[in-house]
């Protein structure tokens, strides 16, 4: 029997390689060809970053309402503040399907992405990977809150399933992983709170790089983290300049993942309009 799987896992690390000849490492156990991180002693997606520890979250309470001033994205009923954008492609008629109470992603037919800019937020989503989506490493409920389209907190199945510590959930992916591993498991109602410093620009400067902070499942998981960029596969993250306020989007990893009880805030002076 120990043949067997040694000659399975044999097979499957020659398989990998012949897929991906160039590549040191795969997405489950990290890289070790990958560039280092600036101001960090770890490489992109390094395969000897250790794995945040576990922290069981609490039992989920009822749902939240929105609170008064918050720009509702979803509120279960229709997806009228989104588009779909594929890739190089055109706003179009959303292509994911709203369900009973939750809409999810339509795997390959593009990002949802909003109508409405926002810079500095407070944003509030939950999310699923329904029990029976099957996969490994970065292949398991893969998706994405893509802020401002580009600085990504990571939705992926991490609860049974492992992956290089900076693609995690709610990792700031390829930069940081979470402080500790909060998820829930499949088949149940993952929450993020996600507060947002936009990035600041002088035409093609970088005035002031972006922060987050990210409250998973009630346990904080980043504490005001500044982003090196947007987000890259196996590259270092860099700063492209762009508008001071852009679309939030979702991404599609052309996997099943659901999203529900979606609302956001604009951050302003107390003062500020
Ligand atoms: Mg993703």
């Amino acid at each position: 029997m120990k043949t067997f799987w040694l000659l399975a896992l044999a097979a499957s690390l020659f398989a990998q390689q012949a897929d991906h000849p160039k590549e040191a490492g795969d997405d489950r156990t990290g890289y070790t060809d990958t560039p280092q991180l600036p101001g960090q002693k770890w490489k992109v997606h390094d395969a000897a970053r250790p794995r945040p520890r576990k922290v069981t979250p609490g039992l989920p309470l009822l749902q939240e309402a929105p609170p008064a001033d918050a720009i509702v994205l979803f509120d279960g009923k229709d997806l009228s503040k989104w588009v779909t954008v594929a890739r190089g492609g055109q706003p179009e008629e959303p292509k994911w399907k709203v369900r009973d109470g939750y809409f999810e992603v339509a795997p390959r037919t593009g990002r949802l992405v909003t109508k409405e800019k926002f810079g500095d937020i407070q944003l509030h989503l939950e999310w699923m990977v329904p029990s029976g989506v099957e996969g490994a490493g970065q292949g398991r409920g893969n998706s994405g809150v893509e802020i401002m389209g580009r600085y990504e907190i990571q939705v992926l199945e991490s609860f049974a399933n492992q992956t290089y510590a900076d693609g995690q959930a709610a990792s700031i992916y390829g930069q940081y992983p979470p402080l500790v591993n909060a998820s829930r498991p499949q088949g149940e109602w993952n929450v993020y709170d996600i507060f947002f410093e936009a990035p600041k620009f002088d035409g093609d400067k970088l005035l002031k790089p972006a922060y987050v902070t990210v409250v998973h499942n009630g346990v904080m998981v980043h504490h005001r983290q500044e982003i090196l960029g947007q987000a890259v596969h196996r590259k270092v993250a860099k700063y492209t300049p762009h508008g001071a306020e852009e679309s939030l989007s979702l991404q599609d990893h052309g996997q099943t993942v659901r999203y529900r009880n979606v609302w956001i805030r604009r951050l302003r002076p107390y003062d500020q309009p």
